[in-house]
C-alpha cells in the first residue's frame, strides 16, 4: 500500500470518481485539490460533498493551480487529448487515472472487465455468480460505485468485479488485475481517440500491461479485432461459440463447456441463463471462464446464472400488455448493441430508434431490420437520418417524443409483438442521460391502460 500522506494531489473532475478519489486521498492523509471544467451550478450537490469533507476545489475551468502538485488523478470524463492533460504532460507531471490511484490501496483480487459493449452486464453477472458461489465480491468501477469508494473495505480474501473503461486504462502505471476480461471491440468513443481506432484498441489492451505468469487474460476469440491483435498475456483463455484452439469456455449445441489442458467438461444448458440473447451468452461465457478458473461448482454456477436479475435499461422487460412485450434497452447507445438486441427476439419488433447520433452507420442493421422489424419510430435529432436510411426497407414514422411512441404503439402493435426502445444513439439531445431516457419510457409503458 502506497504512502500518500502529506502529498499534494490534484484531482480532475468533481463528479463520481473524482469525488471518490478526493475523499480517499483525504482519508489517507494527502492534500487533495479538485478542479472541474464545468461551472458550480452544473456540479450542484457534488460540491457540497467536497465542502463537507473540507476539500478545496475550483470550478468553471482549470487554472495553473492544477499543476501545483505531486501528481494528478484524472476522472474518466476528462478526455486524454484535453488541454489540461496535454499541459500536464508538457510539464512532466505524473497523471494517473482514478482506477490506478485506487488500486494502490487494494488488498483483494481484481477481476477487471473491459470491452466496447457488455461491461456493466458482465461485471454485475460476475459479482452475482461469485457471491452466490460463496466468494465475497464487491462491485465497482464505471458501474455506479467508484473503485476509490470501496477499496479500503476490500479484505485480502475478497474479490472486486471491476468495470473498466478505456479512459481509465489510458492512465495506468501499476494496475494489475488477476483476471482481465476483454469482451469485444467495435468502433465507439472514437472522438476521444482522435478518430484513431488503433489507439482505442491499444488502450483496451493496457489492461494486461502489468500482468505476470500468475494472472489470466480472458478474451472473446470470435471477435476478429481481438483475435487478430498481436498482443497477449501469460495465461490466455478464450471464450467462443463453438470450440476454439485455446483453453477456456464455449457453447456448442446449447450447452456450456469448459476446456482446460485439452480436457473438456460439460457445465450445463444455456437455458439456465436468465438474460436473453447471444450477446449475453458471450457475457456469461466470460464469467464462466473466471468461475471455472476459480474452481467453482458447476451446479452452483448454473443456479446463479438462473437467479441473475439482469441490469436495468439493458433488454429489460418492462411489462407485457395484451400479449405485447415492452422492452427497455435505453443503454443501447451504439449500432452494435442494437444489432444484438434485434437478434434476441423471434417475434416481430416495433423499434424505437434515435437520439444524438455519433456518426452511426446503419447499414449493419439493414438485414435484421428487414427481417425482424415491422415498424420504426424515429425520435430525436437523428430522426431525419434514420427516416432517410430505412424508409425504403420498412415503415418509418418520425415521432416528436418518446412518450408519444408508446401511445402510438397501442394502435400499431398486435399480440405477440415486441415494442423495444433500443435507440443506437446517445440521449443528450432530449434527456439527461440514458437512465433518464429509460425511466421516461418505463413510466409511459406503466401508465398505458390495458
Ligand atoms: P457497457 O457497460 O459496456 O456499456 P452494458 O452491459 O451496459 O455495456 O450494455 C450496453 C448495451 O449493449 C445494452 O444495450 C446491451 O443489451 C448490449 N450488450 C450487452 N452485452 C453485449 C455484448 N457482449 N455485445 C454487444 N452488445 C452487448
Amino acid at each position: 500500500m502506497k504512502d500518500i500522506s502529506g502529498k499534494h494531489i490534484t484531482i480532475l473532475g468533481a463528479v463520481r470518481s473524482g469525488l471518490a478519489a478526493a475523499k480517499l486521498a483525504k482519508k489517507l492523509g494527502a492534500i487533495p485539490f479538485v478542479s472541474d471544467y464545468s461551472n458550480a451550478d452544473a456540479l450542484g450537490d457534488n460540491l457540497s460533498s467536497l465542502d463537507k469533507h473540507a476539500i478545496k476545489y475550483e470550478t468553471g475551468g482549470h487554472t495553473d493551480k492544477v499543476f501545483d502538485c505531486d501528481f494528478i488523478v484524472t476522472s474518466p470524463g476528462v478526455p486524454s487529448n484535453s488541454d489540461v492533460l496535454l499541459k500536464a504532460k508538457e510539464k512532466n507531471i505524473k497523471v494517473v487515472s482514478e482506477l490506478e490511484f485506487a488500486s494502490w490501496f487494494n488488498k483483494g483480487t481484481v477481476i477487471a472487465i473491459t470491452g466496447t459493449n457488455g461491461k456493466t452486464t458482465t461485471t454485475s453477472l460476475c459479482a452475482h455468480v461469485l457471491n452466490s458461489c460463496g466468494l465475497k465480491t464487491h462491485l465497482a468501477g464505471n458501474i455506479g460505485v467508484a473503485f476509490s469508494d470501496i477499496v479500503l473495505s476490500v479484505k485480502e480474501d475478497e474479490f472486486v468485479a471491476l468495470e473498466v473503461s478505456s479512459f481509465q486504462l489510458d492512465f495506468i502505471e501499476s494496475f494489475k488485475p488477476k483476471f482481465a476480461l476483454l469482451l469485444n471491440l467495435t468502433k465507439d468513443h472514437l472522438d476521444r481517440y482522435d478518430d484513431n481506432f488503433e489507439n482505442y484498441i491499444k488502450s483496451k489492451f493496457n489492461i494486461i500491461m502489468n500482468q505476470n505468469s500468475k494472472d489470466y487474460f480472458i478474451i472473446n476469440c470470435d471477435d476478429e479485432i481481438i483475435a487478430n491483435f498481436p498482443v497477449r498475456s501469460y495465461n490466455n483463455y478464450c471464450f467462443s461459440m463453438g470450440q476454439a484452439h485455446s483453453d477456456g469456455c464455449f457453447i456448442e449445441e446449447g450447452r456450456f463447456y469448459f476446456r482446460m489442458n485439452h480436457e473438456i467438461t460439460e457445465i450445463g444448458g444455456v437455458e439456465n441463463l436468465s438474460i436473453k440473447g447471444e450477446h449475453n451468452q458471450y457475457n456469461a461465457l466470460a464469467v464462466l471462464t473466471v468461475a471455472k478458473l476459480l474452481n467453482l461448482d458447476n451446479q452452483q454456477i448454473l443456479d446463479s446464472f438462473k437467479s441473475f436479475p439482469g441490469v436495468e435499461h439493458r433488454l429489460e422487460l418492462v411489462r407485457t400488455i395484451n400479449g405485447v412485450e415492452y422492452i427497455n434497452d435505453s443503454k443501447a447507445t451504439n449500432v452494435d448493441s442494437v444489432w444484438y438486441a434485434l437478434r434476441s427476439f423471434d417475434n416481430p419488433i416495433i423499434l424505437i430508434l434515435g437520439g444524438k447520433d455519433k456518426g452511426n452507420d446503419y447499414s449493419r442493421l439493414k438485414d435484421l431490420v428487414v427481417n425482424n422489424v415491422k415498424k420504426i419510430y424515429a425520435i430525436g435529432s437523428s430522426a431525419d437520418k434514420i427516416f432517410e436510411y430505412f424508409k425504403d426497407h420498412v415503415e418509418v414514422e418520425i415521432v416528436n417524443s418518446l412518450e408519444l411512441t408508446v401511445q402510438k404503439s397501442i394502435n400499431d402493435a398486435v399480440e405477440g409483438d415486441v415494442v423495444m426502445l433500443s435507440p443506437a444513439c446517445a440521449s443528450f439531445d432530449m434527456f439527461e442521460n440514458y437512465e433518464h431516457r429509460g425511466k421516461i419510457f418505463k413510466e409511459a409503458v406503466v401508465n398505458l391502460s390495458e
